[in-house]
């Protein structure tokens, strides 16, 4: 037996030995959730030796990845032959199958969608604990179909198939600077629409918003060879470099990691972009995983809550999300976004679906904005906690957008289901899960099961 079917066979013995009516929980050395849950209510799923990639084929240009292998163990080795997945998210311990059940997004999203759409094939635990091989063009396509935005709660992908595309050794960076909402979100359609930028032609695109008279767009370009390159995993930091500089050059490999070593910007929170703490702080820590363990610390023992007590400070509320708006409405969500959150830096991308998706409903073809905002605002007095999350959900609705679902959620269940596309939703969960071993993707998302 090969090391893969045994780590499939030891899933699925782990799987069946958890006791009707507990919650299984994969049980990964990372995460990337920020949907804290009582682990006592829940029962570890052994998600052992499912963390390699089992081989990279340069002729087809596909990888076959089990199912819990962190894109950075990924992008190791598919760079190694001068390839890389059409879509790398930015923090290194994502995993593939994270990715595509939970939606990832970056830079190559306006060309490549997100990552489940250069998927061929996916190996899955089912709920009701079968082992099958899912794709397009099979009698599992509903299930292949419905996977992306499940969470886990149709099963588990233990093996994928996916398609790699040739990358160059260097990135060139243009950033370009708008004073004005509306300008940036035209020039973004322009440029995605054309794929090209001043005449020559964009492999990725990025933008970070400053406040509303000062945002940027990043437009990235394979190249050759390079005059210098740039080192943001020391004492430079990538994000401050975007107002300071008009062009840039990285290797591939620190483009596609540009965003991990400050976790974005949220690192400012640890105090690690401050140069006294930055000198003596080890590289290896300079990671999104450690700032997200550092969270989940904080979050358990109640230290940040208790010390804004004695400080008498204001409550805060946690809001982290990303959402995606039609790009002609994006300069009316920054704007209510800046109003009434008041959050910056945010993060926004380009992304088109090239189909249709059932639980994650974009319109194919038609390009989106991601705006991802990361960190905690005061409540004004007598709002409780969820306030500031409700108005993002009323207004990226409104403003015919979505949300993703791997942070908190307030919806109630008939408006969570017409959102999420229950119909189709429930006819794949009875077929694969007919007695609800895996929880319902309501109850997981946004009851916090
Ligand atoms: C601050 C922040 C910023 C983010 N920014 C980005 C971003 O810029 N780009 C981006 O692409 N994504 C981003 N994400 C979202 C991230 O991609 C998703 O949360 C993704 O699901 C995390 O994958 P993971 O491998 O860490 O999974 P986990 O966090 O371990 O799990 C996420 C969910 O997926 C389920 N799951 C995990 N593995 C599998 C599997 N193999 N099969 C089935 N279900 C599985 C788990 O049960 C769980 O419900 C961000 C998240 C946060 C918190």
């Amino acid at each position: 037996m090969s090391t893969h079917q045994r780590a499939v066979e030891d899933i699925r013995r782990s799987y069946a030995e958890i006791p009707g009516g507990t919650a299984p929980r994969l049980a990964k050395p990372t995460s990337n959730l920020f949907r804290f849950r009582d682990p006592g209510r829940t029962a570890k799923l052994s998600a052992r030796d499912l963390d390699e990639v089992i081989s990279v084929d340069p002729g087809t240009m596909t990888a076959e990845v089990q199912g819990m292998t962190t894109y950075e163990h990924l992008v190791d080795a598919t760079l190694a032959h001068g390839l890389m997945p059409y879509v790398v998210p930015q923090l290194k311990t994502i995993t593939l199958g994270g990715a595509v059940t939970g939606l990832g997004i970056e830079s190559t999203s306006f060309r490549d969608g997100l990552p489940h759409e250069s998927v061929e094939e996916l190996e899955i635990l089912t709920g009701d604990g079968r082992v099958v091989v899912a794709r397009d063009d099979n009698e599992h396509r509903d299930l292949f179909r419905a996977f992306p935005n499940s969470y886990g709660t149709l099963g588990y992908a233990l093996r994928l198939r996916i398609k790699l595309r040739e990358v160059r050794p260097y990135v060139r960076l243009t950033h370009v600077r708008f004073t004005d909402a509306d300008k940036c979100m035209l020039a973004m359609q322009e440029i995605c629409d054309s794929m090209e930028h001043d005449g020559e032609p964009v492999d990725f695109v990025d933008g970070v918003f400053f406040g509303p008279q000062e945002l940027y767009l990043t437009v990235g370009r394979f190249a050759e060879r390079a005059p210098y390159v740039s080192d943001y995993t020391g004492m430079r930091i990538y994000y401050q470099s975007i107002r300071q500089r008009g062009r840039d050059w990285l290797t591939v490999r620190d483009y596609l990691w540009r965003w991990d070593t400050d976790w974005f910007w949220c690192s400012r929170a640890f105090g690690v972009q401050q140069p006294v703490v930055r000198t003596f702080m080890p590289r290896r820590w300079m990671r999104s995983d450690v700032y997200r363990r550092l969270v989940a610390l904080d979050r358990k023992y109640g230290v940040t809550a208790r010390i804004d007590r004695w400080r008498d400070r204001p409550v805060q509320e946690s809001v982290i999300q990303d959402v995606e708006v039609p790009v002609e409405r994006g300069a009316e969500f920054l704007e209510f976004f800046d109003g009434r959150v008041g959050m910056t830096p945010v993060w926004m991308c380009p992304l088109r679906a090239s189909s249709d998706w059932p639980l994650y409903p974009l319109e194919p073809g038609k390009l989106y904005v991601n705006f991802g905002f990361w960190g905690m605002v005061p409540l004004p007095r007598g709002r409780f906690d969820g306030y500031h999350n409700r108005l993002i959900e009323n207004a990226v609705h409104e403003l015919d957008g979505h949300k993703s679902l791997y942070s908190t959620s307030f919806y109630d269940r008939d408006e969570f289901w017409r959102l999420y596309n229950g119909d189709a939703y429930w006819l794949v969960k009875r077929e694969y899960d007919p007695s609800g071993r895996l929880l319902d993707l309501y109850d997981k998302c946004v009851r916090g099961r």
